[in-house]
């Protein structure tokens, strides 16, 4: 675990010891691999610094090359990771033990809980219901995003994907710019049949209005009972992988290495003869970005989803 927070000393140093008014909000940002969680996380992180809301992000990752914190860490916000496991199971200890301390040595106004994309919502929220965090976590929202595109080719949309989606209080429905404008009144048919109550909102690039992740006015939860119970579903089991590759890798040679089946997920930077690149692959998506990585050390580095 990172844990990059530094205590805020203009706030009242009190309340960290006496009962809050208020209990903290929390969101839980979960869906399927390659969905475009980060992003829409990263959004939210901009929308939040410029209306002063102080935001703690809790990123979960089941690789351990610590991207995504690479990605979003430079905010000043707070921001831990647990990675080399999943929040709604193995690492749920982890993940009271972070909020706890979160609560504890930041005192922020929400928490984001992004998932890894094999996370089950439901299961990743029960947690909010387990003592010492049951006395603070007030309000909690599944928003669980979806790649269009990946709806629209019809791939794993059973399993976790369905579990996901199931327990979501609002669906994001991403990536809309990936496939035809005529295609997305069918693309939302095809989630509504999969779940058909929660809310849907249709968006690019992660872009969501932050008031719908953030509503002013939260209200309060009493976690004083026992947690709901959980609905059955299946944990699938997912492996992951470090792929190494070298330097000066052609990016013909990268869609080459990462073109195997049963490959749902990679992302890593490489070294072509153009220079860095962000590597990102979602089902047979394969997709090079000029980018640097924050670190050097995780150049030539990918990591690997893949059914286990
Ligand atoms: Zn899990």
């Amino acid at each position: 675990m990172t844990f990059l927070a530094q205590r805020d000393s203009s706030r009242d140093p009190v309340s960290v010891t006496s009962p809050r008014r208020e209990k903290i909000p929390a969101l839980v940002v979960s869906g399927f691999l390659g969905s475009g969680k980060t992003t829409l996380v990263r959004h939210l992180l901009a929308s939040a610094q410029r209306s002063g809301v102080r935001v703690a992000v809790v990123s979960n990752e089941l690789g351990e090359l610590g991207i995504d914190r690479a990605l979003l860490g430079s905010g000043g916000e707070a921001f831990v990771e647990l990675e080399g496991g999943c929040v709604c199971c193995e690492l749920s200890d982890d993940l009271i033990e972070t909020l706890e301390q979160l609560h504890e040595q930041v005192d922020p106004d929400r928490i984001v809980i992004e998932t890894s994309g094999v996370a089950l919502p439901f299961d990743t929220t029960l947690n909010f219901w387990r003592d010492p965090v049951r006395r603070w976590i007030g309000e909690d929202t599944a928003v669980v995003v979806v790649n269009a595109e990946q709806l629209a080719e019809g791939r794993d949309l059973s399993g976790t994907f369905e579990d996901q989606v199931g327990s979501a209080d609002l669906l994001v429905l991403n990536k809309l710019d990936l496939i035809p404008a005529d295609g997305h009144d069918a693309v939302e048919a095809t989630l509504r049949g999969i779940e058909p109550e929660a809310p849907i909102v249709r968006c690019e690039r992660g872009v969501v209005p932050v008031e719908l992740l953030f509503p002013p006015d939260p209200g309060e939860k009493d976690r004083s009972g026992a947690a709901p119970a959980a609905p059955a579903h299946s944990h699938e089991h997912f492996r992951t992988e470090e792929l190494q590759l070298p330097e000066g890798v052609t990016e013909s040679e990268i869609v080459e290495r990462l073109s195997r089946p049963g490959l749902l997920r990679a992302k890593g930077w490489a070294l072509t003869p153009e220079g860095p690149v962000l590597v990102q692959v979602v089902g047979r998506r394969v997709e090079t970005t000029a980018d640097e990585p924050p670190d050097p050390a995780l150049l030539g580095r990918l990591v690997l989803i893949e059914r286990a």
